[in-house]
């Protein structure tokens, strides 16, 4: 626990599923709907603090996660990604990636290349909530 960090401190956006070691939260990132993080609670830095089983049992939620993230939303392409640059808290951004969105195909976190497109917006918002739907019935039952 560290109190400056804001993944100690706070959920990180909105808790859909958490046990005791990770839960998977979906961001508030308007631009880009859908956009889950799996967020490990204790406050490590990186995969390799982690031992060989919870490696393995993060990473069977991510793609878990994702498998929902792909049916639901319908993207172009996920992107994952671990970086935590800035909050070296370890978690997993987990990204549905339209050619449609802001900065396709450049990361999330790239200079933008277009102007949003509203209607694209409307349509991948209008999924979340099926997408919390799901995402909740998958791990619910672990
Ligand atoms: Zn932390």
């Amino acid at each position: 626990m560290n109190s400056n960090c804001p993944l100690c401190t706070t959920d990180g956006g909105e808790l859909l599923w958490k046990n005791e070691e990770m839960r998977v939260i979906l961001a508030d990132e308007p631009e880009f709907p859908g956009f889950c993080r799996i967020v490990w609670n204790e406050h490590v830095a990186e995969m390799s603090d982690l031992s060989i089983d919870q490696r393995a049992r993060l990473h069977h939620i991510l793609i878990l996660v994702e498998k929902v993230v792909l049916e639901v939303m319908q993207p172009d392409k996920i992107n994952l990604a671990a970086l935590g640059n800035l909050v070296p808290h370890l978690h997993w951004h987990l990204i549905p990636r339209y050619q449609a969105d802001v900065c396709f195909p450049a990361s999330v976190w790239s200079e933008k290349q277009r102007a949003s497109d509203h209607t694209h917006l409307e349509i991948q918002r209008a999924k979340v909530p099926s997408l919390k739907k799901k995402i909740q019935e998958v791990l619910g039952v672990l």
